[in-house]
């Protein structure tokens, strides 16, 4: 198959694993005989230095264009003074909502190798195995009114705005409860109804879509409440589904169970078009340059990608089963292993490259 990625390393330790799941996509190429082409461009901080805003029009293009972009972080302390008007982040925002970007897949499954890197009781990581599907275009990141001003008492106030139209809520929660077709069954809806009305839109809308899927077990769960269970009782979750704000914040949270933020993938996906694959971590800055950032999450990311967007799924899980058997082995970053012997990054990518194998030659 011949495929055109674009891959966004960004800022940050973002380039250092972007590099890693390049080499891994080469790998597939080799091994299955895939022309799969990458083409870097420059988003977030490296392009407000370059061009003064976070995303130019060609880059977008350039996306849209594209069988898949791959993403991976962007941000960093020298674009972080908040009275700025061109932000890192905005690249990103308007990526996912030009991709027309709804919905974002994070997996979070526990290895059973890496239980001792997560601060929780062994016995509470068996059988993790959670899909968290995040709302991305809609909510509190982009709804208006969302500015700063003084009011009539002369104090300075910011507003945020928590938007939900119930076509957002029908499409996220419709493929949640397609995805956990294919799974344990289960869907559980997490929002704050008790309080916000926006939620309460979302709840409603979440319980008619539960009754067009009577094979799936639909329950719904207050924010506060689902970020107590996901580190008391983590097995039980199957497919969680959520808004933008609140997906965000549990995702962070679950990337505990896993050992590390450094393990967790993500990919986001639309209607139809390109899809965008980043892993849910940021650009690090705390170890930026050091060579010794996690590259599975972006490794995990480019798996996904080749599932979802170009459908090779025998090509996913041979990126899948090279991770897993190189965490087996023992191989281990230093946010997984704080330990003389920990890998470096570039280290950790060829043990995993070295596992890849087409089982199916
Ligand atoms: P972060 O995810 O960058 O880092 C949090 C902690 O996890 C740090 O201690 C970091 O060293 C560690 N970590 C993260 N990824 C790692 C990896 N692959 N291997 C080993 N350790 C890893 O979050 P932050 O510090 O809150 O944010 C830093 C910058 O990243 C900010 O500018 C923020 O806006 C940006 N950010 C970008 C994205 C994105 O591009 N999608 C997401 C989150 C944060």
């Amino acid at each position: 198959m011949k495929a055109r990625i674009v891959a966004l390393p960004g800022d940050g330790i973002g380039p250092e694993v972007t590099n890693a799941a390049e080499q891994v996509l080469d790998k597939v190429s080799n091994l299955f005989n895939h022309d799969i082409q990458i083409d870097e461009r420059l988003m977030g901080g490296v392009s407000i230095d370059k061009n003064g805003i976070a995303l130019t029009e060609e880059t977008l293009a350039d996306c849209l264009d594209a069988d898949a972009v791959l993403l991976g972080a962007v941000g960093g302390p020298k674009w972080d003074d908040p009275s700025a008007k061109v932000r890192p982040e905005q690249g990103l925002l308007t990526l996912r909502k030009e991709m027309g970007l709804f919905a974002n897949l994070r997996p979070v499954s526990t290895h059973q190798k890496l239980q001792d890197s997560s601060p929780l009781k062994n016995e509470l990581l068996k059988g993790v195995d959670i899909l968290v599907v995040r709302e991305l275009t809609g909510g509190i990141y982009f709804g208006e009114p969302s500015c700063r001003s003084v009011n009539q008492n002369g104090n300075l106030y910011a507003v945020d705005s928590m938007v939900y139209l119930d076509y957002e809520v029908k499409r996220i929660v419709e493929l949640a409860c397609s995805l956990a077709e294919d799974r344990q069954g289960k869907v559980t809806s997490v929002d704050k109804a008790n309080v916000l009305e926006s939620s309460r839109l979302w709840r409603q809308i979440a319980t008619e879509v539960a009754h067009d899927h009577p094979k799936i077990s639909f329950d719904h769960l207050l924010v506060d409440a689902a970020a107590m269970h996901l580190i008391t009782k983590p097995s039980n979750f199957d497919v969680l589904v959520t808004s933008n704000l609140f997906g965000d914040i549990l995702t962070d949270e679950a990337s505990v169970l896993t050992g590390s933020m450094g393990n967790l993938p993500s990919a986001s996906v639309g209607t139809n078009g390109p899809g965008l694959y980043e892993p849910i971590h940021g650009s690090a800055p705390d170890i930026s340059g050091k060579g010794i950032a996690n590259p599975i999450g972006m490794i995990l990311s480019a798996a996904l990608l080749l599932r979802y967007s170009l459908k090779l799924e025998q090509e996913a899980k041979c990126i899948e089963t090279a991770v897993n058997l190189a965490l087996h082995d023992g191989c281990r970053t230093i946010d997984l292993q704080q330990h003389e012997n920990s890998l470096s990054t570039k280290q950790m990518t060829k043990a995993i490259i070295d596992r890849m194998r087409n089982n199916i030659t």
